[in-house]
């Protein structure tokens, strides 16, 4: 069903400015060149203290966090770009479910109409359909920018650590991502292809420590966890205090998304039609989705040779121990994805970040205790608002972490 904020992404953009939300580096920036090949004058925001401020003065102080992350991102830019509000779009996707994360355009919405812009319109695709509003070719360029991002931060979190010319890895990735953002700008897949594959090529050449480092495993919330402004740089912060860390992926999401649809029509519907529908979802997961996630991973080489991602149905049972699969959202891949970061993957501690006033933050952080006994690893539980020093909790952890056993090896 079509929802009263979602505008459909059909032809050409017609010069209007779009903002995409900056919830991830490589997201943020892949998905603006995507709707600059549609015709969007499409502009990936950017986060710090002064736009938190911002949202947070035109908000009422008890949203989850990346709600006023966004609205303070959006208002910033506006203001600054002097852009005409009936020439703006806001790319603010939803979804339905048991959190707030579809009430965010709807309060944006009030913003816009208290600062007298009701021209903004909201570009709001949905969870619910897996983002079915938008055009066939949009969404697949989408998609490939989705995975290119993941790959990216993949490298930086898998190779960073070992550099050893401090800030090598940085300064050849914004490179390459300048170079995969006209690539997508152009539509063009087998150059972004040939970027990645060139990418993994550069990383094995640069100089490197073939020490191993303690594996921390990163899930959580998914604004938060891959938002290195609100998280306070997180991975980073991981590095410097010894480890690596793996940061659970987007692509999560929305393998989760595609995968409760066949759950939910399983249980609800009844019929040929019904099998039909499971049958068109899982081929199209199967045969295109999976495919390419898998030849993305196929691009990056050996560097990412052993930090290919779980099957999501593997996740989800593994998180079904604690939670049934019917109460949805994300509590339920964080926990799954802890139990497979520590029983598959070799971590030695887990960090489960979450936003301040985050409700399957605040369901995760409640049942981890018990994963912590079960598995034997520490669980550090951050509540992130874009302020103070959350990540000191795991200076403690990290020193136990970074104690003899070392079980990673260096990227080759
Ligand atoms: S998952 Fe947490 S932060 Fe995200 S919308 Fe839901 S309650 Fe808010």
């Amino acid at each position: 069903m079509q929802r009263l904020e979602e505008s459909k992404i059909s032809g050409p953009g017609g010069g209007k400015v779009l903002y995409v939300p900056p919830m991830e580096p490589w997201g943020a920036r892949f998905f603006a060149a995507v709707f600059r090949r549609v015709g969007y004058d499409a502009r990936a925001l950017a986060e710090d203290a002064a736009t938190m401020a911002l949202g947070l003065k035109h908000t009422g102080g008890g949203e989850c966090v990346p709600c006023p992350a966004t609205a303070g991102a959006l208002l910033a830019a506006m203001e600054r770009d002097g852009v005409d509000p009936d020439r703006v779009i806001f790319f603010m996707p939803t979804a339905c479910g048991p959190c707030r994360f579809g009430q965010y355009a709807k309060l944006d919405r009030l913003i816009f109409a208290k600062k007298g812009w009701d021209g903004v319109q909201i570009m709001s695709p949905s969870a619910e359909n897996a983002y079915e509003g938008m055009d066939q070719g949009t969404r697949i360029l989408l998609y490939h920018a989705l995975m290119a991002a993941d790959v990216m931060r993949k490298f930086v979190h898998r190779v960073r650590p070992y550099e050893k010319r401090k800030g090598d890895v940085d300064a050849l990735i914004e490179r390459q991502t300048r170079l995969l953002e006209d690539a997508f700008a152009a539509g063009d897949k087998r150059r972004v292809a040939d970027l990645i594959r060139a990418t993994a090529d550069a990383l094995a050449d640069l100089p490197k420590y073939r020490d191993r480092r303690p594996l921390i495993g990163v899930v959580g919330e998914i604004y938060v966890r891959c938002d290195p402004f609100l998280n306070n740089d997180l991975c980073r912060r991981i590095e410097e205090l010894g480890g690596e860390a793996w940061l659970a992926p987007i692509g999560e999401w929305f393998f989760y998304t595609n995968h409760l649809r066949r759950l939910l029509n399983r249980e609800r519907e009844r019929g040929p039609a019904a099998i039909l529908e499971r049958a068109r979802i899982w081929l199209e997961t199967e045969l295109f989705y999976s495919r390419v996630e898998k030849k993305y991973l196929r691009l990056a080489g050996k560097i990412l040779a052993d930090r290919h991602e779980h099957p999501i149905d593997q996740v989800l049972e593994a998180g079904m121990r604690y939670l049934p699969w019917q109460f949805e959202g994300e509590a339920i891949l964080t926990l799954g994805r802890a139990v497979l970061f520590v029983k598959l993957d070799g971590a030695r501690a887990i960090v489960n970040a979450s936003p301040m006033f985050c409700m399957p933050g605040t369901i995760t952080t409640s049942i981890f205790p018990r994963l912590e006994r079960e598995l034997g690893v520490p669980i550090i539980s951050n509540f992130y608002d874009g302020s103070g020093n959350p990540n000191q909790s795991l200076v403690p952890v990290m020193h136990y972490a970074t104690e003899p056993r070392r079980t990673e090896a260096a990227p080759a």
